[in-house]
């Protein structure tokens, strides 16, 4: 059978545990349980794509024709209870688009079964592993007399009657697992907040935890299983040389359990010498002078220590059998072997009080960690204090959530009398001032390895710095018309300045790759542009070049362009292409932008995008554009662009008109790209960024300057404030 898995995107939620900046910045994961189910379907002879719509920030509409393309006989999906509302209208949506029955699996249905079948977006659920039940269900697909034999099964006979068969309870070694499909996914693109280097994946070396803290999901799932030392390096073998893998992050829930397994894992990763880092998460209690000698010489370089708190009252009412002292001699240890030490804390457990929360990260500046994550107490599902919520409220948030009842919303907390709003207040301010103290930031920059990380550091700065900022866009306003592709008109207007060797260059190619386009150069040269370009219009009647007076000496591109798209719509131009005349912008992408014009109302050419960059920038120019970049998204409150000053940009006519052109006051380029991606955004308009990679110029001069962006960033400020 033909299956297609698909990982569908999910965001930060009220109830989640973390900050905004936090979810969606810590970690862009390889969808692990997915690739386990797509390795265990292609074992049993099956046919699958796994379509990690969440990393490739794919639309829906995107990730359909894909699955079309693939074209399966089943979907399947992955539910967690979180984005459980999120995920399902996905299934929706992908349910239709496809007219295929949709199989699902997942914590949530090992939680609420009979809540989740009972939405009929969804055929079959398994309850448990699905590494015996799920190729047994297919074998017997169609056969519904035999699917009562099938463990954890979840269907309705008959399109009819909920049938749920009870899970098995014995569980498989987890050796027998093939190891996950990442043959499947796009492993460049993954990333953590604190990975160093790519490609960057996950691995699993044991399930479940076997310790019981009273707010841990994991706990619940009530077993600890690990597999063997062998079958583990030889995953990490296979990711380096087929997947380019050079740093892992083990995702066990608890690393270090076993000490003699610890150390036969350490010595078999020195002798195979694989060159791979790695990053675990443990208890204090947990730190062996040993291991941690023999994990540094293996290639670990952090671990995320579950502290939690330094109030031995607090730790104790949430049963994590640890005390303060271990944790100084857990950090200790570890960077005695140069490893870095990442410390949870949370805020809003039972006992936890303002002064508490102030003394635990005092505790962890004191400890001086090199990281923290802290997170708030909450209660997840099917947890300790998930129960306790239950009996206090007498209603259940998550089967509610579940069901639809209930929406997304900052869930009670029984055991803490601090209001959500003061945990909340107490939680930012710990990440403030943890993070904000120019020693620790001189210090973290010190030990940047790559620039991927570098920005990684920024933009989760930058987003907690301006997350009181919020998007105030006008959404969800009627999209621009566009006439039948066979009529369309479109022009392609190129503001220049003294390019004469380039804009020749990328006329000429425009031309022959789309003869059908229209070309206005918008010229304010004195090298003799103009002349040459008046010579190839002679030749080719698609081609204009256009006097723009200079009113000063500097970088006048946003009045050049101004001037060009209101030429090109007085010509009856559909759609209006912009882009730079140094050639950094390759003709090839004309394609991409006007196609996917079809569907939105503009197109941005991205370099920031997965599968966008740029090829030939200094270091430092780059570092500044990404810095710019992050200041206009955030400052702007239009994050979900990601590159906002590209000038590569496609705009239908109507969009155009509705972003008025003759109230744009920006006259220098990079002012007045940003403030017509402002203007769009806050009329409504829909907007797509396809990858491109940016060439820079190899003949003539930059009129890239210090002062320019010095001068556009502070027009962010005018636009913000001063509105549009
Ligand atoms: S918090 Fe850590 S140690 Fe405690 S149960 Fe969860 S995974 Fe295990």
């Amino acid at each position: 059978m033909k299956i297609a898995l698909v990982h569908a995107p999910f965001h930060h939620r009220k109830f989640s545990e973390n900050l905004k900046a936090v979810d969606e910045e810590f970690t862009l994961a390889p969808p692990i349980i997915l690739a386990y189910v797509a390795a265990i379907l292609e074992k049993a002879g099956h046919s699958v794509i796994l379509v990690d719509a969440h990393a490739l920030r794919l639309t829906k509409a995107e990730t359909l024709a894909k699955v079309r393309a693939f074209g399966p006989d089943l979907l399947g999906f992955r539910l967690d209870t979180y984005s459980f509302q999120e995920t399902l209208e996905w299934i929706r949506y992908l349910k239709q688009g496809t007219g295929k029955p949709v199989m699902a699996g997942g914590i949530n249905f090992s939680i609420y079964p009979r809540e989740t079948i009972g939405h009929r977006e969804i055929d079959y659920g398994f309850i448990g592993e699905a590494v015996e039940s799920l190729p047994l269900f297919l074998e017997r697909y169609g056969d519904e007399a035999r699917y009562a034999q099938v463990p954890g099964l979840c269907w309705r006979y008959r399109g009819g009657e909920v049938v749920i068969n009870s899970a098995t309870e014995r569980l498989a070694a987890f050796d027998s697992y093939p190891f996950p499909a990442r043959h499947l996914l796009p492993n460049h693109v993954y990333h953590s907040f604190v990975s160093q280097v790519k490609n960057f994946t996950i691995m699993l070396t044991s399930t479940g935890c076997p310790y019981r803290c009273k707010f841990c999901a994991i706990a619940a799932l009530g077993h600890w299983r690990q597999r063997s030392v062998a079958s583990v390096i030889a995953e990490i073998e296979q990711c380096r040389l087929e997947f380019g893998v050079k740093e892992i992050d083990f995702f066990d829930a608890t690393f270090f359990v076993d000490k003699a397994w610890s150390l036969e894992f350490c010595r078999e990763l020195i002798t195979r010498d694989l060159g791979v880092k790695w990053t675990v998460r443990s208890r204090v209690d947990l730190a062996d002078e040993e291991v941690l000698a023999l994990a540094a010489r293996a290639g670990c370089r952090m671990i995320f220590w579950g502290i939690e708190s330094s109030s031995q009252e607090v730790l104790d009412h949430v049963s994590k059998q640890i005390t303060p002292g271990q944790v100084t001699r857990a950090v200790t240890l570890a960077r005695k072997f140069g490893i870095k030490s990442l410390g949870f804390l949370m805020v809003g457990n039972p006992g936890d009080t303002e002064q508490s929360i102030a003394r635990t990260v005092n505790f962890a500046k004191e400890l001086d960690l090199d990281y923290v994550q802290i997170c708030r107490a909450i209660p997840k599902p099917a947890t300790e204090f998930h129960k306790e919520l239950v009996r206090c409220t007498g209603t259940d948030y998550w089967k509610d959530f579940v069901t639809l009842k209930a929406g997304e919303e900052r869930i009670r907390m029984p055991w803490t009398e601090m209001p959500q709003e003061e945990v909340e207040r107490l939680l930012k301010r710990s990440y403030y001032s943890f993070y904000f103290r120019p020693g620790y930031i001189l210090k973290t920059l010190r030990g940047v390895k790559s620039f991927g990380e570098l920005t990684r550091y920024a933009r989760a700065g930058f987003k907690m710095l301006f997350n009181h900022l919020h998007t105030d866009v006008r959404a969800g306003a009627a999209p621009t018309a566009l006439r039948p592709a066979a009529a369309r008109k479109v022009y392609v207007v190129i503001p220049a300045y003294n390019e004469r060797e380039n804009v020749l260059e990328l006329v000429g190619k425009i031309n022959g790759l789309y003869p059908d386009f229209n070309v206005l150069v918008m010229d304010s040269s004195q090298d003799g542009t103009r002349e040459e370009i008046a010579k190839l219009a002679g030749l080719h009647p698609n081609v204009e070049v256009s006097y723009v007076g200079k009113t000063s000496p500097g970088n006048e591109r946003g009045s050049a362009m101004k001037e060009g798209f209101r030429l090109a719509l007085a010509k009856g131009a559909d759609l209006v292409v912009e882009m730079d005349a140094d050639l950094s912008h390759n003709p090839a992408d004309l394609g991409a932008l006007v196609a996917n014009s079809e569907d939105y109302d503009v197109v941005i050419g991205s370099r920031y995008v997965a599968f966008g960059g740029a090829v030939g920038r200094s270091f430092f120019r780059a570092f500044i554009g990404q810095m710019a970049n992050l200041y206009v998204r955030y400052s702007l409150g239009i994050k979900d662009v990601r590159d906002c000053t590209s000038g590569y940009r496609c705009f239908r006519r109507g969009a155009l008109e509705r972003i008025g052109l003759e109230y744009m006051r920006s006259v220098e380029g990079t002012e007045a790209l940003i403030e017509m991606l402002y203007r769009g955004v806050r009329s409504g308009l829909r907007i797509k960024e396809v990858p491109i990679t940016y060439l820079e110029r190899k003949c003539g001069s930059s009129k890239f300057t210090l002062a320019t962006i010095t001068r556009s960033l502070s027009r962010v400020w005018e636009l913000k404030w001063g509105g549009v």
